[in-house]
């Protein structure tokens, strides 16, 4: 049976286009208490979530009044003064704490060694995310989107663009970011 696997809301700390390298998503465990101890492998033992991390978002939340009373009316309001006169009156940005995995890439250099770094970071206690039921995020360094569809011998991204950006770097191609008539032309030479 296959694993229903959870998408994290997605992040992009801006892809840089010029140094577009395979980076694995990994989940990274952390825990003050037990990494203290300084015993080896310390993560197996580890009953704190060491892989999860809270963090606070804002979301943002229309304040809304009714036009006849000119009250501010509760979130879960659908009728008032008998009618449905309502209006915007502001945005409101409101802090969640939000439950996620502690994400970082395992840069992925060399082509003939793919599976190496991940390897490395095991060892180190990384995970994958399909292993915490997280889905597994796009191998462009730096795009977290999950669910990636294109499916390559050089590892899985979200889009075509994605995937022939590691490829033009894969073959030692500096992708030219200043001239979009170059780029495009790189970018519809390369195979994937
Ligand atoms: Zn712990
Ligand atoms: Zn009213
Ligand atoms: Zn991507």
């Amino acid at each position: 049976m296959e694993q229903k696997l959870i998408d994290l809301p997605f992040v992009n700390t801006g892809t840089n286009r010029a140094t577009a390298r395979r980076a694995v998503k990994m989940a990274v465990p952390r825990c003050d208490t037990c990494q203290a101890t300084g015993r080896p492998n310390w993560w197996e033992g580890c009953e704190h979530k060491p892989y999860h991390i809270r963090r606070k978002t804002l979301v943002e939340s229309p304040v809304v009044k009714c036009s006849r009373c000119d009250e501010v009316l509760p979130d879960d309001t659908l009728e008032h003064c008998g009618g449905q006169d309502f209006e915007i009156v502001e945005i409101k940005r409101k802090p969640q704490i939000e439950v996620t995995i502690n994400t970082a890439q395992a840069v992925v250099d060399d082509a003939v060694n793919s599976g190496q770094q991940v390897d490395i970071m095991r060892r180190k206690g990384w995970k994958l995310p399909q292993e915490l039921g997280i889905s597994p995020m796009c191998q462009l360094s730096r795009c977290y989107r999950p669910n990636p569809r294109v499916r390559t011998n050089f590892g899985d991204y979200c889009s075509e663009l994605h995937a022939k950006l590691v490829a033009l770097y894969l073959e030692g191609e500096s992708v030219e970011i200043f001239n979009q008539r170059k780029m495009r032309k790189q970018i519809q030479s390369i195979n994937i």
